[in-house]
C-alpha cells in the first residue's frame, strides 16, 4: 500500500480536489490519504492556515473575531458547493469552529494550536464525504483515534515511539482514508501542532507507521529541482537523490519537502516520490537511500537567509579548557539553538537563526560573555545567508570546493564563513544576505551549467 499527501494547494479549490479524487482512484494501493488545509489558489490568495492564526491572534486579543471565522468558513463553503457536497458538512466545520474558540485560553499555545489544526482537520472531513459521495468507500480517521501520538510542545510536536505501535493498525483497514496532516496528540489528550509545514511530516509517520511500500508526496511541481526556480532560470529537474541530500536542501530553505519528514521514512527505509498534482504522470523525484554519484557528485544549491554570527575573540582560547563549553552554555540558557560554529585559534563565531533573537537577549549575551568568559571582543552581526552545495558524491570528488570559491571570486562574492561537515554532504558558505542570488547563480551555472535538463 502507499501513503499519498497532498499539500496545500492541491487541495486549495473543488477544481483541485476533484484532481486529488482522479489520483487516488487511478491507484487502489492509495490506502492512506494525508491531506493539508485549503493553500493559496493563487499567489495573492491567504493559506487557511493564515487565516486561523489571525482568527486565533485576534480572538485571544479581543474575544471576538466574526468576520475572520466567516472568512475562515467562506473557503470550505465554495469548495463545498463547488463539489456538491451536502451542506450538512460546513455546519459540521462550523460547529467545530465554535467550539475550540470557546475552549480554554490559559495557555495560549495550546489554543493556537487547536485553531491552527482545524485547517487540515476540516478540509479532511470535506474530502472524506466528497469522495464518498463519489462513490469510493471513504473515511475521515482522527489522529487521536488512530493513536497518533506526539510530545507536548505547542507547534513543535515530535511523534512518540508508542504511536507507531497503533498506526500499523490502519494497514488493514478496508477504506480509503482520509487522514488530517499536521498534528498529533499528546498522551494527555491535548491537541499539538507539528511545525510549520508539517503535514509533511504526519505523512512520513503515517508511511512509516503503516510500513507502506511508497510515501507519495503530492505537490505543485513536477519534481525537485537542483536550484530555486525563482533565482535560476530553468534548474535542472533531480530525478534521484538520498534521504540525506533531501533532507540537507530542504533544511537550507528547499520548501517542497519539510526537512523533519525525511527521518521517519529513513528510518524506515521507505521510498518517498515527489510529485505534481497538476501533472501526475510526470514521473516526479524518488528520494532513496542510495543512488549512483559519479556523473553529479553535486545534486543542488540550496539558500537561505535570515542567519545572525556571534563573534568572540580572546587571547589563548585555544589554551583554555573549557572555554566552548562555558560559551554554549550561555546559549543554552537563552533556550538558542546554534548552527554552525567556524573557530579559529583565538576567535569563534556562533551562527544562529536570527529571529530567536531580541535586543533583550542580545544585550544579556554580550554582557555574560564579556563578564563571564572575559572575552577580549564580542559583537553580533546580522543579515547573512547560508549558501549549501549539497551531494553525496562531493566525498570522493576532489576540488568541489575549489570549483566553488573561484566560482564566487569570479562573481566577486565575499566568503565570509565556509564549514565541511566530516561527512561531506554539504558545503556551507556564509556569505552577505545581498550576495545570496548572485552566488546562487554563480553556483549553479558553475555545477550544473553544462547539463542537460535533468540529473539522474
Ligand atoms: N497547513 C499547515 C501550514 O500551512 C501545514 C501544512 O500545510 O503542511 O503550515
Amino acid at each position: 500500500m502507499k501513503v499519498a499527501k497532498f499539500g496545500g494547494s492541491s487541495v486549495a479549490s473543488a477544481e483541485q480536489i476533484r484532481k486529488v479524487a482522479a489520483i487516488i482512484a487511478e491507484d487502489t494501493e492509495r490506502k492512506i490519504v494525508v491531506v493539508s488545509a485549503p493553500g493559496k489558489r493563487d499567489k495573492h490568495d491567504t493559506k487557511v492556515t493564515d487565516l486561523l492564526i489571525e482568527l486565533g491572534e485576534l480572538s485571544l486579543s479581543t474575544g471576538k473575531a466574526e468576520e475572520q471565522l466567516q472568512a475562515v468558513l467562506e473557503r470550505y463553503r465554495l469548495i463545498a458547493d463547488d463539489l456538491k457536497v451536502n451542506r450538512d458538512v460546513i455546519s459540521v466545520i462550523e460547529a467545530d469552529l465554535r467550539e475550540r474558540l470557546e475552549s480554554n485560553r490559559d495557555k495560549p499555545g495550546v489554543f493556537m494550536d487547536a485553531i491552527k489544526a482545524s485547517g487540515e482537520d476540516n478540509n479532511a472531513k470535506l474530502i472524506a464525504a466528497f469522495l464518498k459521495s463519489e462513490g469510493m468507500n471513504a473515511i475521515y480517521l482522527n489522529p487521536k483515534d488512530a493513536g497518533l501520538l506526539v510530545s507536548d510542545e505547542p507547534g513543535n510536536a515530535q511523534v512518540l515511539p508508542e504511536a507507531y505501535d497503533h498506526l500499523i493498525k490502519l494497514r488493514d483497514r478496508e477504506e480509503v482514508i482520509v487522514f488530517p496532516g499536521f498534528f498529533g496528540y499528546s498522551p494527555e489528550g491535548t491537541l499539538v501542532t507539528f511545525p510549520r509545514g508539517g503535514s509533511d511530516i504526519t505523512g512520513a509517520i503515517l508511511a512509516a507507521g503503516t510500513q507502506a511500500e511508497l510515501y507519495e508526496n503530492f505537490t505543485d511541481v513536477d519534481s525537485v529541482y537542483a536550484a530555486n526556480p525563482t533565482v535560476v532560470e530553468n534548474p535542472v529537474e533531480i530525478k534521484r537523490m538520498t534521504y540525506r541530500e533531501m533532507r540537507e536542501l530542504s533544511y537550507a530553505g528547499f520548501s517542497v519537502f519539510h526537512d523533519e519528514a525525511l527521518i521517519p521514512a529513513f528510518r524506515n527505509g521507505i521510498p518517498v516520490c515527489v510529485k505534481n498534482t497538476n501533472n501526475p504522470s510526470s514521473s516526479g523525484t524518488m528520494i532513496i537511500a542510495e543512488r549512483e554519484y559519479f556523473f553529479n557528485p553535486v545534486i543542488g544549491i540550496a539558500a537561505d537567509d535570515g542567519f545572525s554570527t556571534i563573534y568572540v575573540r580572546k587571547y589563548l582560547m585555544n589554551r583554555e579548557v573549557g572555554f566552548g563549553r562555558r560559551l554554549l552554555q550561555i546559549l543554552e540558557d537563552e533556550g538558542l539553538s546554534y548552527e554552525h560554529i567556524p573557530s579559529g585559534i583565538d576567535d569563534t563565531s556562533v551562527i544562529l537563526r536570527d529571529h530567536q533573537l531580541t535586543e533583550e537577549i542580545e544585550g544579556r549575551i554580550i554582557g555574560r560573555i564579556k563578564h563571564e568568559l572575559h572575552a577580549d571582543d564580542v559583537y553580533i552581526e546580522k543579515d547573512f545567508s547560508m549558501v549549501m552545495i549539497v551531494g553525496e558524491g562531493m566525498h570522493n570528488t576532489v576540488g568541489v570546493s575549489a570549483r566553488a570559491t573561484q566560482a564566487l571570486a569570479r562573481a566577486g562574492v565575499n566568503i565570509e564563513m565556509i564549514n565541511q561537515g566530516s561527512s561531506e554532504v554539504s558545503l556551507v558558505l556564509g556569505i552577505h544576505q545581498e550576495d545570496s542570488d548572485r552566488t546562487v547563480k554563480a553556483l549553479y551555472e558553475e555545477f550544473f551549467g553544462a547539463s542537460d535538463g535533468t540529473i539522474q
